[in-house]
């Protein structure tokens, strides 16, 4: 049992000084003032004065890290997890770029096979599977030879038991509104992206249930005041949560700012989409199949198209800050409460009895100093 103390929580839009926080088990128990002396005497203190205590960080795709690429080799998912946490990251969505069916099962079986002994990181909460079903007119990084039409019959056993959360798909694609009907209902979330869809394309795959969109605006038709398309479908549609890269490069920081106006606080998500080139040097890594050359800010394929991001889920938070001007407080919610929201967890993205004891320590800065998984401890160079 845990007992951090003397942190300004923030969680949800409410902000309480002084705080206390119980955990045991890996969930929380109670939360509230220290001085109402929550804090059971067996209880271990963890002394947080000066710091932020904020809910753990949530990222829905990110398709790498540290030298690995989860499409190339799906069992580095754990290596990857276990240093997520410096990073405030306490879950995330490994993500499979378009690939052969065989990866995909390769990388369900992993996850259901569970951690390995020992494992203390990140949790993984399913797969986010980016493809197959996208428009080739905008496959971005991925291989064309691995797209293919939506067909039911192909997601016959996708589901969140068996390690699928999100599925990422062009809803304009023959068949596509099948497959988001299929999916929805077996409680798989389902993602615009990768897509040249109309407006009414975009409103019809809205209606079947898609919920969310994959990093609004890249491998998309820009807004057109009078060709709208899905961007503009997504954006005025509050049912959407918008997916989105602040990196400074995928989007204009301008951009971002009029997404985070025109949709709210429940209405945006930020994302890394790193690949396997976050947390290490500039030089050549990989992408699925393709080789990215990765210099100080930006990933890219030999012909310029961008290829993911090297940007930290922290780092990302702090530039939502500066790019909009919001609070703590909101830039916490769209990598927090959102992300949860989006994938229908009831138990992760805040700070209350009852939720995954997931949360992370912040200085004034916005550093993280020590992150929680499932209530232990990880600190950022573990
Ligand atoms: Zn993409």
């Amino acid at each position: 049992m845990l007992c951090i103390q003397h942190a300004t929580l923030l969680t949800l839009g409410q902000r309480v000084d002084d705080s206390a926080v119980v955990v045991d088990g890996g969930q929380i128990v109670a939360v509230g003032r220290a001085h109402d002396n929550l804090c059971p005497p067996e209880a271990q203190p963890i002394d947080a004065t000066g710091l932020t205590l904020v809910p753990g960080f949530i990222d829905l795709q990110l398709n790498g890290a540290f030298g690995f690429d989860f499409t190339a080799n799906p069992a580095t998912i754990w290596d990857v997890a276990t240093r997520l946490p410096r990073f405030g990251v306490t879950s995330f969505l490994p993500t499979i770029i378009t690939s052969p069916p065989e990866t995909v099962s390769a990388a369900r079986a992993l996850l259901q096979k569970g951690p390995p002994p020992e494992f203390c990181g990140a949790t993984p909460l399913g797969l986010h599977l980016e493809g197959p079903f996208l428009n080739p007119a905008k496959r971005g990084a991925h291989n064309p030879a691995h797209l293919r039409l939506p067909d039911v019959n192909a997601v016959a056993d996708w589901s969140p038991s068996n390690g699928v959360r999100l599925v990422t798909l062009a809803p304009e694609l023959p068949g596509a509104l099948d497959v988001v009907r299929v999916l929805r209902e077996r409680g798989v979330a389902v993602s615009a992206g990768h897509s040249m869809a109309t407006y009414e394309e975009a409103r019809a795959g809205l209606e079947a249930g898609i919920t969310y969109s994959t990093h609004l605006f890249n491998a998309m038709p820009p807004l057109d005041h009078r060709a709208p398309g899905l961007a503009a479908a997504l954006l005025a549609d509050p049912r959407a949560v918008v997916g989105l890269i602040p990196d400074g490069i995928h989007l204009h920081p301008a951009i971002v700012k009029l997404i985070w106006q025109s949709k709210g606080v429940a209405g945006v998500n930020i994302v890394t989409d790193a690949m396997g080139a976050l947390g290490m040097l500039p030089g050549k890594y990989k992408l699925g199949d393709f080789e990215v050359m990765v210099g100080e800010n930006s990933a890219r394929l030999s012909d310029g198209r961008l290829a993911g991001s090297i940007l930290s889920l922290d780092q990302a938070v702090r530039n939502f800050i500066a790019f909009t001007g919001c609070s703590l407080n909101e830039a916490l919610e769209t990598v927090t409460a959102t992300p949860a929201k989006v994938l229908g967890l009831t138990d992760r993205g805040q700070i209350a009895p009852g939720f995954v004891a997931d949360m992370v320590l912040l200085t004034s800065d916005l550093r993280v100093v020590k992150t929680f998984v499932n209530g232990s401890r990880v600190t950022p160079t573990d």
